[in-house]
């Protein structure tokens, strides 16, 4: 391989004028926080309207939007939150944070997402939210988890850190009438480095979470009257205003990423050994948030062996995530009365997915068709010659 040049795969973040003038602007304003300026409020408006959605709320980090959301759907001490086995930390830190009980559930061996049966068999009388993740953009059968939330009212809170511009069945978050929480962390699909949003389905919950998110404080107060509990978790006007031009290049770039991403599934799906991340072709806006897929059977050892390799042939490659009871943080607080090997042998698919799923970058997904070709070669190369000296 080493004859070849190098990989052209482009950067992440991406930026230009346009974050650079809202930086500008924002300080040139001369209030930087969402009470005196206006790029925060602004940027929420232009969030909600390209997901169909009517009330949204920036917030300082998708952690924080999660943890918000669940309060305000009344998580607490004595309720459990079921969230997939195979996730980010945060999504059951957020629950565990609230006194809550994370409940682990296996995903889909093929989707990487909450599995609804194995949802359907967690739920208690104590169950009070549901967090589907949109692992890499996918969705979970959102019919059938929706169909579990009505059977036994409990709400859905979207995890949809990966989910921008997400569409289930030609339905935006909008219509999808659940809480959906967003991250705008350096790596995500949008970024100001830091961020995170919540979309509400009506005026109430979102009111209760302005009041929350500014320490229970209306937005017109003037007189320190804090009218409920809270936390700061506001964001600032400097993230919105480059946020606000990350929207704006946001479709253009989700749109190579929908022609590339299926190319370079096809071409991973040819290589021996290799399982690309299933697209239910329900998903009807797939964000792809990275470039997923499985080395079936590879233990934990060997799979990490691979990625370094992968990264030493020129390609942005990551262990995709642990599952969360793996990590010392998940038992700390908050976590069910059921030990590691308990959880994972009802998690069977996240316990395999935790050892042999591998993800690319989705800067990747911006390369030109001519480098997806290559980056396929690459991982074929690597692939081949390391399973045979396995
Ligand atoms: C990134 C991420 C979060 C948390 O977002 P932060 O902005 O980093 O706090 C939550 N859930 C998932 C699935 C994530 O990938």
């Amino acid at each position: 391989m080493s004859d070849r040049k190098p990989l052209e795969i482009p950067v992440w973040p991406q930026y230009g004028d346009e974050e650079r003038q809202g930086l500008i602007r924002a300080l040139e304003q001369g209030q930087w926080w969402r009470m005196g300026g206006s790029e925060v409020a602004t940027f929420e408006r232009e969030f909600a309207e390209f997901h169909g959605a009517e009330y949204a709320l920036a917030v300082t980090n998708g952690t924080h939007a999660l943890e918000l959301a669940l309060q305000i759907l009344g998580i607490g001490p004595g309720t459990e939150v079921i969230v997939p086995a195979f996730t980010f930390i945060s999504s059951s830190q957020a629950a565990q944070r609230l006194g809550a009980v994370a409940v682990p559930v296996d995903v889909d061996p093929e989707t990487y997402c909450l599995d609804p049966a194995a949802t359907e068999a967690a739920i208690t009388e104590r169950t009070r939210a549901i967090m589907p993740v949109h692992m890499a953009g996918h969705f979970p059968d959102m019919d059938a988890l929706e169909k579990i939330s009505t059977a036994h009212g409990i709400p859905l809170i979207q995890d949809a850190a990966h989910g921008q511009g997400g569409r289930w069945q030609d339905r935006g978050y909008g219509d999808l009438g659940s809480v959906a929480a967003f991250s705008f962390q350096n790596g995500k699909l949008m970024t100001a480095g830091e961020g995170g949003l919540v979309l509400f389905p009506d005026r109430e919950l979102y009111e209760e979470a302005f009041l929350r998110h500014s320490c229970g404080r209306p937005a017109t107060d003037r007189q320190y009257l804090h009218r409920t509990s809270g936390s700061n978790f506001r964001m600032n006007e400097f993230s919105a205003a480059v946020l606000r031009a990350q929207l704006k290049r946001y479709p253009e770039q989700l749109a190579t990423r929908e022609e590339r991403a299926p190319l370079l599934s096809s071409l991973l799906a040819e290589i021996p050994g290799v399982v690309p991340q299933k697209h239910d072709p329900r998903v009807t806006s797939h964000p792809h948030y990275m470039a997923m897929f499985r080395v079936p059977g590879l233990s934990e050892e060997r799979r990490n062996a691979l990625v370094d390799e992968l990264v030493a042939a020129g390609l942005p490659a990551f262990i995709a995530f642990r599952a969360i009871y793996r990590s010392d943080g998940f038992w700390e607080t908050g976590a069910p009365e059921e030990t590691v090997e308990q959880i994972a042998a009802r998690c069977p698919n996240s316990e395999a997915i935790n050892n042999d799923a591998i993800w690319l970058h989705h800067r990747t997904l911006l390369a030109s068709e001519e480098q997806i070709h290559r980056i396929a070669e690459t991982v074929a190369d690597v692939v081949s010659s390391s399973l045979a000296s396995a």
